[in-house]
């Protein structure tokens, strides 16, 4: 089964309901989105010989002409190779070169030298226009489930980025996760891209489709709490994906304006760690509205989630526990939590996380020796640590390749970073560890101080010694104006390495 064949139904069925917006502005209704990507995909296979298999770069900034060009690719049974439209066009080059792509679809289509590019490779603008749309698009083409649709290349904080083998299965389990353990997917929902459409935000757009949801990309072209506050007034039952820091900055703003959230129905935070004070303050200030979901590019988006109702409860007797927590295992997902032997460690105890299940990425692309590493006897390793709980709630300390080993002895930053949080005087933190001579490592905390606020060494050194062991505390304290993130609001803890050094 094609996962476009989930858009073909949608046009048939709600041919009328609004599809696509651009901020309010109506762009396309459903059957003008499939009748459109219908039209891009015959040009796609007439004059560009596409075929089944094939991969399509698309490099290009979030427009409703994005999800279009999307459903075209997978229409004819392609395989959409999403590059992060921040990235470098040398950057990007070097992606469709590893995906030997035959198209790449790009905002201005003259991006690249084609000597970049792979051989036979045309760059299209993501405007190309399809002549005359036809009244009635045909189905998608037919194809198994294991069939590749999404070619995903991680970040990765070392080396080049890896290929993220996703097939139709992957994430068609993935939104039927959703639907179950996420948030109901709903026609009325108002589906807002404020993050990118190459990552996670843009994988939501399945079940939303299936739902027949309106698509609303900010005129903004991206994350703008003001914009998001006047859309949820306008259009009402707005769904967002949000990295922590996003939540952060609506937050901030939302008390300066005095928005209470009206107009949101669910936004759903993950991608990483979302701090107590930061999700408490979210709570107070906009309510009931939050799903937390944990999952990687390798089991996009479903690992575990914590839903709406667990996120604000304050009557369990774990409560606290349970939010700073990730859920527990979304359907049709297994997850342990193991020993360098892949044995399972006793509950609360700290090991890696392993996950099994149908939303498990086939491997890596052309890297069968990455695939053999990351996957042991069909089970993932995340190379993130972790607890569970006797009740199968899942904790995250860290990735295994933040931990801090000092004096032999395992610190997680995260810990940490939670303590400085809660100063009045520190607004963001992050805790790295630096080389030293006599312990291995060092703990060290970047501080952005909160604004108009002294912030100064000796009271944060009072502070962490009133709340934590004495060999957890940072060592040394470095003051920045702001944390390098990465596209996806994501810190940059290598970076912050590298500034040491
Ligand atoms: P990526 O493959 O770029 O999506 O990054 C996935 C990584 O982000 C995971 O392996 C975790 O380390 C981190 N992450 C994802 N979701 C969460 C979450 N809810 N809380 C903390 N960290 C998270």
């Amino acid at each position: 089964m094609n996962i476009a064949h989930w858009l073909y139904q949608t046009a048939l069925a709600r041919p009328a309901s609004p599809a696509l917006r651009c901020g309010e502005v109506l762009e396309a209704t459903y059957h003008e989105f499939a009748t459109r990507a219908f039209a891009l995909s015959q040009h796609l296979v007439t004059d560009f010989a596409l075929r089944s298999g094939d991969r399509v770069a698309l490099f290009a900034k979030n427009t409703p002409r994005y999800l279009e060009t999307l459903y075209a690719i997978l229409w004819v049974g392609g395989v959409v190779v999403p590059i992060n439209a921040k990235l470098h066009p040398r950057e990007a080059a070097w992606i469709a070169q590893d995906a030997g792509v035959s198209v790449i679809i790009t905002d201005s289509g003259a991006v690249f030298d084609p000597a970049d590019l792979p051989a036979d490779c045309h760059e299209l603008p993501i405007t190309e226009t399809t002549g005359p749309l036809p009244d009635r698009a045909t189905p998608p083409a037919a194809c198994v489930p294991e069939d590749l649709a999404w070619l995903f290349y991680t970040l990765g904080t070392t080396g080049r980025p890896k290929g993220v083998m996703l097939s139709h299965r992957n994430l068609m389990m993935m939104s039927l996760a959703y639907a179950m353990d996420v948030d109901q997917a709903l026609g009325s929902d108002h589906v807002l891209y404020a993050a990118p459409l190459s990552h996670g935000a843009g994988l939501y757009n399945f079940p939303l489709v299936r739902a027949g949801a309106c698509h609303v990309f900010p005129a903004s072209g991206g994350f703008d709490p003001v914009e998001i506050e006047t859309l949820a007034g306008k259009l009402g039952n707005l769904v967002f994906f949000a990295a922590p820091t996003m939540i952060r900055r609506l937050v901030d703003v939302a008390r300066a304006t005095s928005f209470d959230g009206a107009g949101i129905k669910t936004i759903i935070y993950g991608g990483g760690p979302m701090y107590a004070t930061d999700l408490d303050a979210a709570l107070t200030q906009f309510g009931p509205r939050f799903v937390q979901i944990y999952g990687q590019g390798e089991c996009p988006m479903t690992i575990t989630a914590l839903p709406r109702d667990l996120v604000a409860d304050t009557t369990h007797p774990d409560w606290r526990a349970r939010r700073a927590s990730v859920g527990f295992a979304q359907v049709g997902v297994r997850v342990r939590v193991v020993d360098g032997d892949m044995n399972d460690v006793p509950p609360d105890a700290v090991g890696e996380i392993v996950v099994a299940g149908d939303v498990v990425m086939q491997g890596y692309w052309n890297r069968p020796d990455a695939t053999r590493e990351a996957i042991t006897d069909g089970w993932l390793r995340t190379g993130d640590l972790g607890s569970l709980d006797a009740d199968g709630f899942l904790t995250l300390t860290d990735r295994s390749k933040d931990v801090i080993i000092s004096g032999g002895t395992n610190i997680y930053p995260r810990e940490v970073e939670e303590v400085l949080l809660r100063h009045p005087a520190v607004s963001e933190v992050s805790v790295i560890g630096a080389p030293d001579p006599e312990w291995g490592e060092q703990v060290v905390a970047f501080i952005v101080p909160m604004s108009g606020v002294a912030c100064e060494v000796a009271a944060l050194e009072s502070w962490c010694r009133a709340e934590i062991a004495s060999f957890k505390k940072p060592k040394r304290y470095e003051f920045v104006p702001e944390l390098p993130k990465n596209s996806y609001g994501k810190v940059l803890k290598t970076n912050l390495r590298e500034s040491l050094k």
